[in-house]
Protein backbone atom coordinates (compact mmCIF):
# COMPACT_ATOMS: atom_id res chain seq x y z
CA UNK A 1 0.00 0.00 0.00
CA UNK A 2 1.71 3.51 -0.67
CA UNK A 3 2.35 5.95 1.66
CA UNK A 4 0.50 8.74 2.07
CA UNK A 5 1.90 12.26 0.76
CA UNK A 6 1.63 15.28 3.32
CA UNK A 7 0.75 17.59 0.64
CA UNK A 8 -2.90 19.02 0.86
CA UNK A 9 -4.94 18.37 -1.83
CA UNK A 10 -7.92 20.70 -2.82
CA UNK A 11 -10.90 19.30 -4.20
CA UNK A 12 -13.06 22.71 -4.97
CA UNK A 13 -16.39 20.85 -5.42
CA UNK A 14 -16.35 19.10 -1.94
CA UNK A 15 -17.53 21.38 0.24
CA UNK A 16 -16.70 20.01 3.84
CA UNK A 17 -14.94 17.22 5.19
CA UNK A 18 -15.49 15.35 8.31
CA UNK A 19 -12.37 13.90 10.08
CA UNK A 20 -12.65 11.65 12.79
CA UNK A 21 -9.53 9.90 14.97
CA UNK A 22 -10.39 6.34 16.26
CA UNK A 23 -7.88 5.00 19.01
CA UNK A 24 -9.12 1.38 20.65
CA UNK A 25 -12.25 2.63 19.51
CA UNK A 26 -13.76 -1.05 18.27
CA UNK A 27 -17.37 -0.59 19.99
CA UNK A 28 -18.42 2.48 18.95
CA UNK A 29 -17.34 2.56 15.17
CA UNK A 30 -20.61 1.62 14.45
CA UNK A 31 -22.68 3.75 16.33
CA UNK A 32 -20.77 6.66 15.68
CA UNK A 33 -21.08 6.78 12.20
CA UNK A 34 -24.40 5.04 12.13
CA UNK A 35 -25.10 8.32 13.82
CA UNK A 36 -23.39 10.49 11.56
CA UNK A 37 -24.96 9.58 8.30
CA UNK A 38 -27.91 11.04 8.60
CA UNK A 39 -26.92 13.74 9.83
CA UNK A 40 -24.27 15.00 7.26
CA UNK A 41 -26.78 13.31 4.43
CA UNK A 42 -29.23 16.25 5.32
CA UNK A 43 -26.92 18.92 5.55
CA UNK A 44 -26.66 21.14 2.15
CA UNK A 45 -23.30 21.01 0.55
CA UNK A 46 -20.91 17.82 -0.36
CA UNK A 47 -18.88 16.40 1.98
CA UNK A 48 -16.53 13.40 2.54
CA UNK A 49 -15.57 11.47 5.66
CA UNK A 50 -12.28 11.32 6.26
CA UNK A 51 -11.76 8.65 9.34
CA UNK A 52 -8.14 8.15 10.93
CA UNK A 53 -7.23 4.58 12.41
CA UNK A 54 -4.51 6.11 14.54
CA UNK A 55 -2.91 2.40 14.64
CA UNK A 56 -5.28 0.35 17.30
CA UNK A 57 -4.25 -2.69 18.47
CA UNK A 58 -8.43 -4.09 18.53
CA UNK A 59 -10.69 -4.69 16.27
CA UNK A 60 -11.14 -0.77 15.57
CA UNK A 61 -9.73 -1.60 11.86
CA UNK A 62 -11.54 -4.29 10.85
CA UNK A 63 -15.00 -2.16 11.85
CA UNK A 64 -14.30 1.25 9.87
CA UNK A 65 -13.60 -0.86 6.96
CA UNK A 66 -16.97 -2.76 7.38
CA UNK A 67 -18.25 0.28 7.73
CA UNK A 68 -16.98 1.99 4.59
CA UNK A 69 -17.92 -0.72 2.65
CA UNK A 70 -21.45 0.70 1.50
CA UNK A 71 -20.23 4.43 2.42
CA UNK A 72 -18.34 5.63 -0.73
CA UNK A 73 -17.83 9.04 0.68
CA UNK A 74 -16.09 7.71 3.70
CA UNK A 75 -12.17 7.02 3.68
CA UNK A 76 -9.86 5.54 5.87
CA UNK A 77 -6.24 6.45 6.79
CA UNK A 78 -4.43 3.94 8.68
CA UNK A 79 -1.25 4.92 10.80
CA UNK A 80 1.02 2.76 11.17
CA UNK A 81 1.63 2.72 14.96
CA UNK A 82 -0.28 4.57 17.50
CA UNK A 83 0.75 8.34 17.09
CA UNK A 84 -1.67 10.03 19.19
CA UNK A 85 -4.57 12.13 19.33
CA UNK A 86 -2.49 15.07 17.53
CA UNK A 87 -0.79 13.44 14.88
CA UNK A 88 -3.82 11.63 13.99
CA UNK A 89 -5.68 14.71 13.63
CA UNK A 90 -2.74 16.39 11.47
CA UNK A 91 -2.47 13.57 9.08
CA UNK A 92 -6.55 13.51 8.30
CA UNK A 93 -6.57 17.37 8.20
CA UNK A 94 -3.80 16.97 5.75
CA UNK A 95 -5.30 14.29 3.49
CA UNK A 96 -8.16 16.04 3.21
CA UNK A 97 -10.15 17.93 0.49
CA UNK A 98 -12.84 19.63 1.31
CA UNK A 99 -12.59 23.89 1.75
CA UNK A 100 -13.98 23.40 4.98
CA UNK A 101 -13.21 20.84 7.95
CA UNK A 102 -14.96 19.41 10.64
CA UNK A 103 -13.34 17.48 13.44
CA UNK A 104 -15.26 15.34 16.12
CA UNK A 105 -14.14 12.62 18.66
CA UNK A 106 -14.78 8.62 18.23
CA UNK A 107 -16.05 8.37 20.87
CA UNK A 108 -19.49 9.07 20.72
CA UNK A 109 -19.28 11.69 23.13
CA UNK A 110 -19.84 14.71 20.41
CA UNK A 111 -23.35 15.21 19.31
CA UNK A 112 -23.45 15.13 15.29
CA UNK A 113 -26.27 16.92 15.41
CA UNK A 114 -24.22 19.91 16.46
CA UNK A 115 -22.27 19.96 12.92
CA UNK A 116 -25.13 21.63 11.15
CA UNK A 117 -24.40 24.55 13.35
CA UNK A 118 -20.60 24.76 13.21
CA UNK A 119 -21.32 24.63 9.69
CA UNK A 120 -23.01 27.74 9.47
CA UNK A 121 -20.87 29.40 11.92
CA UNK A 122 -18.66 28.97 9.51
CA UNK A 123 -19.95 31.09 6.92
CA UNK A 124 -18.53 33.42 8.76
CA UNK A 125 -15.57 32.63 11.18
CA UNK A 126 -12.78 31.37 9.96
CA UNK A 127 -12.24 28.82 13.09
CA UNK A 128 -15.03 27.43 15.63
CA UNK A 129 -15.05 25.23 18.39
CA UNK A 130 -17.91 23.87 20.96
CA UNK A 131 -18.54 24.54 24.49
CA UNK A 132 -19.51 21.49 26.48
CA UNK A 133 -22.10 23.35 28.86
CA UNK A 134 -23.23 20.11 30.15
CA UNK A 135 -20.11 17.84 30.70
CA UNK A 136 -20.61 14.43 30.98
CA UNK A 137 -17.09 13.21 32.71
CA UNK A 138 -15.79 12.00 36.05
CA UNK A 139 -15.51 15.18 38.70
CA UNK A 140 -11.58 14.14 38.28
CA UNK A 141 -11.61 14.72 34.44
CA UNK A 142 -13.98 18.03 34.95
CA UNK A 143 -11.17 19.29 37.57
CA UNK A 144 -8.21 19.15 35.37
CA UNK A 145 -9.96 20.17 32.53
CA UNK A 146 -11.13 23.29 34.07
CA UNK A 147 -7.39 24.11 35.35
CA UNK A 148 -6.21 23.25 32.27
CA UNK A 149 -8.65 25.50 29.99
CA UNK A 150 -7.94 28.30 32.91
CA UNK A 151 -3.73 28.23 32.07
CA UNK A 152 -3.90 27.83 28.75
CA UNK A 153 -6.67 31.30 28.65
CA UNK A 154 -4.52 33.43 30.79
CA UNK A 155 -1.35 32.17 28.69
CA UNK A 156 -2.26 32.02 25.06
CA UNK A 157 -5.23 34.60 25.43
CA UNK A 158 -7.43 32.05 22.58
CA UNK A 159 -10.38 33.17 24.20
CA UNK A 160 -12.01 29.93 24.28
CA UNK A 161 -13.63 28.34 27.80
CA UNK A 162 -13.16 24.53 26.45
CA UNK A 163 -10.49 24.04 23.62
CA UNK A 164 -10.62 20.15 25.21
CA UNK A 165 -14.09 20.02 22.71
CA UNK A 166 -13.80 17.23 19.89
CA UNK A 167 -15.81 18.90 17.94
CA UNK A 168 -14.08 21.82 15.99
CA UNK A 169 -14.93 23.07 12.08
CA UNK A 170 -12.41 25.65 10.04
CA UNK A 171 -11.63 26.91 6.20
CA UNK A 172 -9.17 25.16 5.11
CA UNK A 173 -6.84 28.20 4.75
CA UNK A 174 -6.18 27.58 8.71
CA UNK A 175 -4.06 24.48 8.06
CA UNK A 176 -1.60 26.72 7.53
CA UNK A 177 -1.72 28.00 11.30
CA UNK A 178 -0.69 24.45 12.63
CA UNK A 179 2.37 23.35 14.02
CA UNK A 180 3.22 19.41 14.17
CA UNK A 181 2.74 19.23 18.04
CA UNK A 182 0.88 16.14 20.51
CA UNK A 183 -1.07 18.50 22.17
CA UNK A 184 -2.64 20.35 18.44
CA UNK A 185 -6.21 19.70 20.01
CA UNK A 186 -5.92 21.90 22.42
CA UNK A 187 -4.13 24.56 20.73
CA UNK A 188 -5.68 25.09 17.65
CA UNK A 189 -7.94 28.19 18.40
CA UNK A 190 -4.28 30.00 19.94
CA UNK A 191 -2.75 29.38 16.93
CA UNK A 192 -5.20 30.10 14.59
CA UNK A 193 -5.86 33.04 16.51
CA UNK A 194 -2.38 33.91 16.43
CA UNK A 195 -2.11 33.60 12.71
CA UNK A 196 -4.79 36.18 12.57
CA UNK A 197 -8.23 34.11 11.75
CA UNK A 198 -11.13 34.82 13.23
CA UNK A 199 -12.72 32.37 15.76
CA UNK A 200 -16.07 31.52 17.48
CA UNK A 201 -17.43 29.22 20.50
CA UNK A 202 -20.95 27.71 20.80
CA UNK A 203 -22.82 25.61 22.81
CA UNK A 204 -22.33 21.83 22.08
CA UNK A 205 -24.11 18.76 23.74
CA UNK A 206 -22.03 16.00 25.45
CA UNK A 207 -23.07 12.79 25.83
CA UNK A 208 -20.82 10.17 28.56
CA UNK A 209 -18.30 7.75 26.63
CA UNK A 210 -20.48 5.23 24.92
CA UNK A 211 -18.20 2.40 25.77
CA UNK A 212 -14.42 1.73 26.02
CA UNK A 213 -11.92 4.00 27.63
CA UNK A 214 -10.93 7.81 28.19
CA UNK A 215 -7.13 7.80 26.93
CA UNK A 216 -5.83 10.49 29.00
CA UNK A 217 -4.09 10.16 32.52
CA UNK A 218 -3.03 12.92 34.69
CA UNK A 219 0.42 13.10 33.16
CA UNK A 220 -0.84 13.15 29.32
CA UNK A 221 -3.54 15.65 30.27
CA UNK A 222 -1.84 18.20 32.10
CA UNK A 223 2.21 17.56 31.83
CA UNK A 224 1.88 17.12 28.35
CA UNK A 225 0.28 20.51 27.47
CA UNK A 226 2.19 22.57 29.81
CA UNK A 227 5.10 21.68 27.76
CA UNK A 228 3.28 22.57 24.31
CA UNK A 229 2.01 25.73 26.50
CA UNK A 230 5.62 27.01 26.43
CA UNK A 231 6.52 26.41 22.86
CA UNK A 232 2.93 28.01 21.53
CA UNK A 233 3.10 31.50 23.53
CA UNK A 234 6.48 31.48 22.10
CA UNK A 235 5.73 30.93 18.67
CA UNK A 236 2.12 32.73 18.86
CA UNK A 237 4.39 35.89 20.02
CA UNK A 238 6.83 36.43 17.57
CA UNK A 239 5.11 34.19 14.44
CA UNK A 240 4.64 36.63 11.47
CA UNK A 241 0.56 36.93 10.85
CA UNK A 242 -1.07 36.40 7.75
CA UNK A 243 -0.24 37.25 5.01
CA UNK A 244 -2.55 38.16 1.95
CA UNK A 245 -1.44 39.11 -1.32
CA UNK A 246 -2.24 38.87 -4.86
CA UNK A 247 -0.52 37.61 -8.04
CA UNK A 248 -0.22 40.19 -11.24
CA UNK A 249 0.65 38.52 -14.50
CA UNK A 250 -0.81 35.28 -16.07
CA UNK A 251 0.90 32.30 -14.88
CA UNK A 252 2.44 30.13 -17.55
CA UNK A 253 4.84 27.60 -18.11
CA UNK A 254 8.03 28.84 -20.42
CA UNK A 255 9.06 26.15 -23.13
CA UNK A 256 12.67 26.76 -25.06
CA UNK A 257 11.91 25.65 -28.69
N1 LIG B 1 -7.44 9.17 20.18
C1 LIG B 1 -6.54 8.90 19.16
N2 LIG B 1 -5.25 8.56 19.49
C2 LIG B 1 -4.83 8.50 20.79
C3 LIG B 1 -5.75 8.82 21.82
C4 LIG B 1 -7.05 9.15 21.48
O1 LIG B 1 -6.90 8.94 17.98
O2 LIG B 1 -3.65 8.17 21.01
C5 LIG B 1 -8.84 9.49 19.81
C6 LIG B 1 -9.89 8.68 20.57
O3 LIG B 1 -10.12 7.43 19.95
C7 LIG B 1 -11.10 9.60 20.54
C8 LIG B 1 -10.45 10.99 20.60
O4 LIG B 1 -9.09 10.83 20.20
O5 LIG B 1 -11.80 9.49 19.32
C9 LIG B 1 -10.52 11.58 22.01
O6 LIG B 1 -9.98 10.65 22.94
P1 LIG B 1 -10.66 10.37 24.35
O7 LIG B 1 -12.12 10.16 24.17
O8 LIG B 1 -9.91 9.29 25.04
O9 LIG B 1 -10.40 11.74 25.08
P2 LIG B 1 -11.35 12.51 26.09
O10 LIG B 1 -12.75 12.52 25.53
O11 LIG B 1 -11.25 11.75 27.35
O12 LIG B 1 -10.73 13.88 26.12
MG1 LIG C 1 -13.86 11.23 24.80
Amino acid sequence: MPLLSSEPQINPSIDYSVVIPFYNEETNVKPVLEELRPVLEKEAGRFEIVLVNDGSSDGTLDQLKACIRDWSTARIIDLVQNSGQGAALMVGIKNCRGKKIILLDGDGQNDPGDIPKALQLLARFDFVVGHRVNRHDDLKRRLMSQFANFVRRVFTNDGVSDTGCGLKGFDRQVIDAFIPIQTLYSFMPALAKAAGFTIAEFPVNHRPRRSGIAKYNLRVFLWRPALDLLGVCWFSRRRSRRVQARQIGAESVGANR
